[in-house]
């Protein structure tokens, strides 16, 4: 017997209808990005592995343990991306975006991948939308890009948003909170399992990003960034809440907000709704002013966001699936054996005049034909038989009302404009 292949562990088909569903939610992301100004990048799927290592921080659990990493057949250490922030980075640099007028304005679509332990939400093959905006150092960006953020959910047709909003400083006060920190767990180091008190030496700062929910209780009480920021953060942080409060976005300042990627600073966000339901994010955003720099280009800074399309598309409001599902195609049965190529004719002609029509072609008779209508979901079939033929025209039938018209393709695509 021959081997029957499945998709790779952690990898999954889209089909139909859900790709519809996909489609419509990128659809309006780029219609939202490109009203701000965003143009799309596409950066390849495979990058040098020293990028990430580089860009990420070798400490975090995407590098430490997440990259499907290999060597091509030259010996060059490759990696698939498992996000795209640091890709976009080596784009800019690359190809002297500093060079164009600031900010640089890029958004993102497309397939990231990190070797986990597939569950619902998480796979190894996952899609991420987002967007980054290069070169301004202001807390207006940041205010920019979390209204477009909202801006693209309330699209989605998602309610009772709320930003959840921090500052993890700059690397003034990250070095101060670090010894604070360590300083407070030190003393608790057997109550912290193994990652975390290899974190104590590696990057503390990952700790306050834990699970487990004995170190979250033994983080309580620990010192807050907030308490160590410099002058210069904290002063950005108050402009970005005063612009949040001057558009009346819902926000609420979370403390403990801390990302797992090293190459955050200042402003940190992430984004909760009733339907987005709170245990697995799906936007993880932030500011990265020493990202550029460190990836070798020139001292450019950066903020941006990252959304877990799978995720997303879990939660979606019932409002937006319902208006993408819109109405199934005319089905066109043609009645006899002439009719099937004149058939094809006439469905070609609804086609022409904006109709979408799917087209019976196996002969089968009309009531098996009309029988597959209905397991479809069809509501008007186009009937084309002898007389049909003579006259070039088509019988509209409503299978829900069983009514029916003979009319040109003009004539029924009119008919159906208004009776949809
Ligand atoms: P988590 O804490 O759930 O592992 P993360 O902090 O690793 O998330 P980020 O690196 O910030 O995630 O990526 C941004 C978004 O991408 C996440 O909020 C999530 O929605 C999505 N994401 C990350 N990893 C996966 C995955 N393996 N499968 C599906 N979505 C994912
Ligand atoms: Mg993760």
């Amino acid at each position: 017997m021959s081997t029957r292949f499945r998709s790779v562990k952690g990898t999954r088909d889209l089909l139909p209808p859900e790709t519809a569903v996909w489609n419509a939610v990128e659809a309006c992301a780029r219609r939202v990005f490109e009203s701000y100004g965003y143009g799309e990048v596409r950066t390849p799927l495979l990058e040098d592995t020293g990028l990430f290592e580089r860009g990420v921080g070798e400490s975090s659990d995407i590098v430490g343990k997440e990259m499907y990493s290999f060597e091509d057949r030259k010996g060059r250490r490759v990696s698939l991306r498992p996000e795209s922030t640091a890709a976009v980075g080596r784009a800019f640099i690359q190809h002297n975006l500093q060079e164009l007028p600031p900010p640089v304005r890029l958004f993102y679509i497309g397939p990231h991948f990190r070797y986990e332990r597939p569950q619902k939400g998480r796979y190894r093959q996952f899609h991420q939308i987002g967007a980054e905006l290069l070169g301004d150092p202001g807390p207006h960006s940041d205010a920019e890009v979390i209204l477009m953020l909202v801006e693209f959910l309330r699209q989605l047709e998602f309610r009772d948003l709320a930003v959840l909003v921090n500052t993890v400083g700059d690397e003034e006060s990250r070095a101060s909170f670090r010894a604070a920190l360590v300083a407070y767990l030190e003393p608790h180091r057997e109550r912290l399992g193994e990652d975390s008190r290899r974190r104590l030496e590696t990057n503390p700062l990952r700790i306050l990003d834990t699970k487990d929910p004995a170190e979250r209780e033994l983080l309580e009480a620990a010192p807050t960034l907030a308490d160590h920021l410099s002058p210069a953060s904290r002063e950005h942080f108050d402009q970005v809440l005063a612009i949040l409060e001057r558009f009346e976005v819902p926000f609420e300042v979370a403390p403990r907000l801390v990302r797992g990627l090293d190459y955050y600073t200042k402003t940190v966000f992430e984004i909760v709704s009733k339907g987005l339901g709170s245990h697995d994010a799906v936007v993880g955003a932030g500011r990265y002013d020493g990202l550029i720099a460190e990836l070798g280009g020139p001292p450019v800074e950066g903020i941006g966001f990252a959304i877990g399309q799978d995720r997303l598309i879990d939660v979606l409001p019932e409002s937006f699936l319902a208006a993408v599902a819109g109405e199934p195609p005319v089905m066109l049965i043609p009645i006899g054996e002439e009719a099937r190529v004149e058939g094809l004719a006439m469905a070609e002609a609804l086609r022409a005049e904006g109709v979408a029509v799917v087209a019976e072609l196996s002969g089968r008779s009309m009531r098996a034909a009309l029988k597959q209508a209905n397991r479809r979901g069809v509501r008007y079939v186009a009937l084309v038989g002898e007389e049909e033929i003579a006259s070039g025209e088509l019988t509209l039938r409503d299978l829900e009302s069983g009514e029916q018209e003979t009319l040109s393709a003009a004539q029924a695509a009119r008919r159906l404009k208004e009776q949809r």
